[in-house]
C-alpha cells in the first residue's frame, strides 16, 4: 500500500490555508487544495503498516479510534499514489455516501489512529479523500445511479441531515421509493444550517441533492412532521419511516438576567447567518448583527469555535469564548496513548482568527456566567463571570465544577451565543410517533435501528446523541440496511 519508504521520503503536506486576516473578509472556503501531483505523493506516505487502525472504527479508551465508516484507507491511499483516481473513487464509494462532506469537515478519526502518526505526522487521509471525490466530480465520474428495478415499497425519511440523506440514498438505490421530509426551507440539516459556509460551501450540498433527485429521491421542504403532517398519515402512506431529526434541543444557561435581549442559541445564530447569505448575500440583514459589538460565546467546543469565526466575519469588536473545563494538555497525556483519539487542546480556525485580529486566544477556561446584566432598556450590556474549580461530589464520587467564591468579574457583552451542547431529541416528534426515549432523550433502539414502534426506525444524532457527520452517515447507512431487511426479508446493502 502506498510506497513502503514513502513516509521516509516525503513530508506531510496539506492544503494551503489562507491567512486569517484575508479569509475573514468573506464566508468562502479558505483551504486551497494541493495539486494532483503533490496529493499523489501524500498517498505514498501510507506505509503498508499491516495494522490499519485508521479504518477500524473501534472503541479504545472509551472513544472511537479510526474511521466509523471503515473506509478502505490504505487501499485508497495506494490508488491515490499510483494515480488511479477513478479506481480510488470506486473504492471510496463502497463504504461512503458523501466523501465531499467529510473530506471538508471530518475531524479525521482515521488520521488520529494512523501508524505514521505514532512517531511523526499521519498520512493526510482526509485531504486524499477530498481530492478523490473532487477529482471524480471534475471528471464526470459521479453520476446519478437510479435503480433499475423498483420494489414498490415506500419509505419516509424525516430530517435531511447527513443521516437522513445517507439512508435515503441507500434505500432509493436499492429500489424503494423514498421521500425526505424537512422542516427547514433547504435540505441538509446541520450541514446546511449549522456548519458555516467557510467550512462547507453550500453548493457542495446542492450538487449532491441534485444528483439524488435525478436518482428518484423526493424532497419535501418546509414540512414539519408532527405539526404540518401527522405521524399517523406517514404511517398510513409509507411502509417504513426513519426518524433522522437530529439532536436539536440546545442546553440553556440559567442565570439571573437570562431574559435580557441579545442572547441567542448558537445554531439559531449560525442558521440566520447562513440563510441570509444564501437568500440575499446578507442584503436582507436578517441575521444577528455583531458589528462593533462585544460578543461572548459560552462553550469551548467546535460549535463555539464556529460562532467565534462567524462573529469575527460579521465585524465583532471583541470575541471571548468561555469554557467550563480546564484547558486540555497540548500533547497526549500518558493515559491517552496512540491510537486512542487524542484528548488534546486544539486551536481551530476561529480561534486562530481571533488571535490574528485581537492578538490573543479568545478562550477563557474554568469560567462560566453567573449573571447576565441588561441596561435600562433590557438590552444585554455586561456579563458577570465566575471562576470554577474541580471538586469531588461526596455522593457520586465524581468530579464536578463548582464556583470559586470571590472570583467574580464583570466584562462587556452585547451579544451572547450559547454553544453549551444539545440535550437530545424533540418531544413533539417522539410523542407523535410514540417511540421510547432513553434518559438523555435519545430515541431508544434494541441492537439495531428499529425503535419501540413497529415500522419506525431511527438514525443519526436523534439516536446516538450529538455527534459527527461521519457517524450520522454511518448510522443512515446502517438504518437503511435494517429497513431493507425488514421490507424484503434479506438485504444486500
Ligand atoms: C455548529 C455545528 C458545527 C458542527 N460541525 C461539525 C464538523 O465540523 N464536523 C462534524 O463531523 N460534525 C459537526 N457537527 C455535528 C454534525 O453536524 C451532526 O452530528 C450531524 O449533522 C448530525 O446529522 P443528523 O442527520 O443526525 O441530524 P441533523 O444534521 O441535525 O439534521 C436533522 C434534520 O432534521 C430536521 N427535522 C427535525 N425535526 C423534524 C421534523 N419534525 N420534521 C421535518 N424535519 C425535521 C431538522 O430541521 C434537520 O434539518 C456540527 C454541529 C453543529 C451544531
Ligand atoms: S470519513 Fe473521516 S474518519 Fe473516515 S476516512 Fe474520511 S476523514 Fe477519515
Amino acid at each position: 500500500m502506498g510506497k513502503p519508504t514513502g513516509f521516509l521520503e516525503y513530508e506531510r503536506e496539506t492544503a494551503q490555508v489562507l491567512e486569517p486576516k484575508e479569509r475573514i473578509q468573506n464566508f468562502s472556503e479558505f483551504r486551497v487544495p494541493l495539486s494532483e501531483k503533490k496529493q499523489s505523493l501524500q498517498g505514498a506516505r501510507c506505509m503498508a503498516c499491516g495494522v490499519p487502525f485508521c479504518q477500524s472504527g473501534v472503541m479504545l479508551g472509551g472513544m472511537v479510534s479510526g474511521c466509523p465508516l471503515n473506509n478502505l484507507v490504505p487501499e485508497t491511499n495506494d490508488l491515490v499514489y499510483t494515480g488511479n483516481w477513478e479506481q480510488a473513487y470506486r473504492r471510496l464509494k463502497k463504504t461512503h455516501c458523501f466523501p465531499e462532506f467529510t473530506g471538508r469537515v471530518c475531524p479525521a478519526l482515521c488520521e488520529a489512529a494512523c501508524t505514521c502518526g505514532l512517531n511523526g505526522e499521519p498520512v493526510s487521509t482526509k485531504e486524499n479523500e477530498r481530492s478523490i471525490i473532487e477529482t471524480a466530480f471534475e471528471n464526470g465520474w459521479v453520476k446519478a445511479e437510479p435503480p433499475k428495478i423498483r420494489t414498490g415499497k415506500k419509505v419516509a425519511v424525516v430530517g435531511s441531515g447527513p443521516s437522513g440523506l445517507a439512508a435515503a440514498m441507500q434505500l432509493n438505490r436499492r429500489g424503494h421509493l423514498v421521500t425526505v421530509f424537512e422542516r427547514n426551507d433547504r435540505i441538509g440539516g446541520l450541514l446546511r444550517y449549522g456548519i458555516p459556509n467557510m467550512k462547507l460551501d453550500k453548493k457542495v450540498i446542492d450538487r449532491r441533492i441534485q444528483l439524488m433527485e435525478e436518482e428518484g429521491v423526493r424532497f419535501v421542504t418546509n414540512t414539519d412532521v408532527g405539526k404540518d403532517i401527522q405521524a399517523k398519515e406517514l404511517l398510513k402512506d409509507y411502509d417504513r419511516v426513519i426518524l433522522a431529526c437530529g439532536a436539536s434541543n440546545p442546553r440553556d444557561i440559567q442565570a439571573k438576567g437570562r431574559e435580557s435581549k441579545g442572547i441567542y442559541f448558537a445554531v439559531d445564530f449560525l442558521k440566520g447567518v447562513t440563510k441570509s447569505l444564501l437568500d440575499s448575500e446578507f442584503k436582507d440583514q436578517a441575521y444577528v448583527s455583531c458589528k462593533g459589538k462585544h460578543v461572548v460565546v459560552i462553550g469551548g467546543g467546535d460549535t463555539g469555535n464556529d460562532c467565534v469565526g462567524t462573529a469575527i466575519r460579521l465585524g465583532a469588536k471583541s470575541v471571548t469564548q468561555l469554557e467550563m473545563m480546564p484547558k486540555a494538555p497540548d500533547g497526549r497525556a500518558a493515559n491517552n496513548p496512540w491510537p486512542q483519539w487524542p484528548r488534546v487542546c486544539k486551536t481551530d480556525y476561529g480561534q486562530e482568527e481571533a488571535i490574528a485580529v485581537f492578538g490573543k486566544d479568545p478562550r477563557i477556561y474554568q469560567t462560566t456566567v453567573s449573571e447576565f446584566i441588561p441596561d435600562k432598556n433590557g438590552n444585554l450590556c455586561q456579563l458577570k463571570l465566575v471562576k470554577l474549580k474541580g471538586e469531588k461530589d461526596e455522593k457520586t464520587g465524581r468530579m464536578r465544577m463548582v464556583p470559586v467564591a470571590g472570583s467574580e468579574e464583570v466584562i462587556p457583552a452585547e451579544v451572547v451565543l450559547i454553544a453549551a451542547g444539545f440535550l437530545g431529541s424533540q418531544k413533539y416528534v417522539t410523542d407523535a410517533f410514540q417511540v421510547e426515549v432513553d434518559q438523555r432523550t435519545n430515541v431508544k433502539t434494541g441492537e439495531g435501528y428499529q425503535t419501540s414502534k413497529e415500522r419506525v426506525f431511527t438514525a443519526g444524532d436523534m439516536h446516538r446523541g450529538q455527534s459527527l457527520v461521519v457517524w450520522a452517515i454511518h448510522e443512515g447507512r446502517e438504518a437503511a440496511k435494517a429497513v431493507d431487511q425488514s421490507l424484503m426479508g434479506y438485504t444486500n446493502l
